[in-house]
């Protein structure tokens, strides 16, 4: 997200809550522009690897943690499948909505720990949350099948990676599948977001949970030159509960 000009205003190098995405995805709305991270068509590995990520299955429900206004969203539910994104920031369901011209029902969801907002469409088959993602729970919307984690957990503060992974596992069913993109680059080089990932450490976090690589991405030629960078590529892992 933060490049030399156009970073969000961070106290701490590398840590952005949710006020300063706000102000981030205000600034872009403002220029006229999408914000960095936002990818005008279907997601390349997302249509790449979705058979791997349903698991050949129909009819699924999707989560999108951090959602922002991904396509994907659109091209899973023309699919037959269920989504449900959350975005801490309203601008993500708005203009979500606006782009793919559906009309929302927007509703106030003020369950206790969750206080935000509910943008659906498509006869309920697309559901925004706006809340913090971290009041985000099963209680809400139950457990997923699916999850496509892009450009998320490489999002987050780093101090919540464990608070993270603990709330994927618990939306997560039994038998279900998340795919998630990690950045890989030299940190002490960048502050992110979004955030260099060891490989290691996702590892480490997940515990007795799967986890195999299906695909990298070099990203050198353009996010490289745009921070600075001598290398930097995006790797993305299918993970399980289970074998
Ligand atoms: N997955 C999207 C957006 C990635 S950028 C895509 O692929 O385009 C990260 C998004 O997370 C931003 O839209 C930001 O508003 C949102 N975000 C950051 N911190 C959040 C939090 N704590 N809770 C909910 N959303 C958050």
């Amino acid at each position: 997200m933060a490049d030399k000009e156009d970073s969000l205003p961070s106290e701490k190098p590398g840590v952005v809550n949710l006020p300063q995405w706000e102000q981030g995805w205000q600034k872009a709305t403002d220029a006229g522009k999408d914000p960095q991270f936002h990818v005008k068509n279907v997601h390349p590995i997302l249509s790449k690897h979705l058979e791997q990520l349903t698991g050949g299955r129909s009819g699924l429900k999707f989560l999108f943690p951090l959602c922002g206004k991904a396509m994907d969203m659109k091209w899973l539910a023309d699919q037959g499948h269920t989504i449900v994104g959350v975005d801490g920031v309203e601008d993500a369901a708005r203009q979500f909505f606006q782009e793919n011209a559906i009309q929302p029902t927007v509703t106030d969801v003020p369950a206790a720990a969750l206080n935000g907002k509910l943008y659906q469409g498509m006869e309920g088959r697309i559901s925004i949350y706006i809340c913090d993602y971290f009041n985000f729970s099963s209680e809400v919307k139950g457990q997923f099948d699916a999850i496509w984690d892009r450009g998320a957990f490489v999002a987050i503060n780093e101090v919540d990676r464990e608070k993270y992974v603990r709330l994927m596992k618990t939306l997560l069913k039994p038998d279900g599948r998340c795919l998630m993109e990690v950045m890989q680059y030299e940190p002490s080089l960048f502050p992110g977001p979004p955030h260099n990932v060891p490989e290691d450490e996702l590892k480490q976090l997940l515990g007795d949970y799967n986890m195999a690589l299906l695909d990298t991405v070099d990203h050198t030629e353009r996010l490289g030159k745009l921070w600075n960078l001598p290398w930097i590529k995006t790797a993305y892992f299918l993970i399980k509960a289970s074998n």
